[in-house]
């Protein structure tokens, strides 16, 4: 079992018993994620779903004068799309690979058709929902309580445990894309960083990162998601939702988050 979830890299994928994998398997394509790729746009049908197994995706909401935010921000914990596995509808959000890796792709009208029939794959579904509607709140609370300071130092550690190692292939374009402020408070803000050591370097389109001292500087909504999350989509969380599953004795789906 270690080492099929070893293998399948992704964690929602790696909960489920390797016979309900097999109800997906045949259909998985497993992409590149090139950065900056766009996976969805906002408005658009969600017709495929990705799993990551390495690399960060960011979800960004644009607004009508074209500033855009980040509302999250996934890795091999989460997935692309999947709410169209509850019912075919359109992106509420942009996808945007922020740092490059592999993913597990799979159309939404297979996974719906798997879905159908795995109890434990709708519970992946309601697993995700869960983690991302945490990570909505919390990135909510954040954004009208702390500091920049705080939400970059937030934002860097997030995506400094989806990466492999602390240089971090960001630009501060993209910080104050995820940030949803001028670039200009980015370049302040990163400079104060650099001075305390909480960023080593920041050339090339490459952020090297000091993780004990970005931890200093970061307000406790890093802690408290990180733990929360973690705990959601933890094997030992997922483990009696996945495995002892009969049809018909599980709750109903819950209400989908997202408008069509
Ligand atoms: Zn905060």
């Amino acid at each position: 079992m270690m080492e099929h979830r070893t293998k399948v890299g992704n964690r929602l994928l790696a909960a489920l018993p390797p016979a309900d994998f097999d109800l997906l398997a045949p259909y998985l394509r497993e992409p590149s994620l090139e950065r900056d790729a766009v996976l969805i746009r906002s408005g658009d049908r969600i017709e495929q779903l990705y799993f990551p197994r390495s690399g960060t995706i960011s979800f960004m909401l644009e607004m009508p004068n074209g500033q855009t935010v980040a509302t999250a921000v996934i890795g091999n914990e989460g997935a692309v799309g999947i709410v169209s596995a509850l019912s075919p509808s359109r992106s509420a959000i942009t996808a945007v690979v922020c740092v490059p890796g592999v993913s597990w792709q799979i159309s939404a009208a297979r996974f719906s058709a798997a879905l159908n029939q795995s109890n434990a794959i709708r519970h992946v579904v309601q697993t995700h929902t869960r983690a991302l509607l945490a990570q909505f709140q919390h990135v909510a609370a954040c954004n009208a309580l702390h500091s920049v300071e705080c939400r970059i130092a937030r934002w860097l550690l997030h995506i400094r445990d989806r990466v492999d190692g602390d240089v971090l292939p960001l630009t501060q374009e993209t910080l104050s894309e995820l940030l949803g402020v001028r670039r200009t408070t980015v370049t302040h803000v990163v400079r104060k960083l650099r001075m305390s050591g909480a960023i080593r370097s920041d050339r090339r389109a490459l952020i090297e990162v000091d993780r004990s001292r970005l931890e200093e500087a970061v307000c406790e909504c890093y802690e408290v998601m990180r733990r929360r999350i973690d705990q959601i989509v933890s094997p030992e969380g997922m483990r009696h939702r996945t495995h002892s599953a009969q049809v018909g004795e599980l709750p109903a789906l819950e209400i989908p988050l997202w408008p069509r």
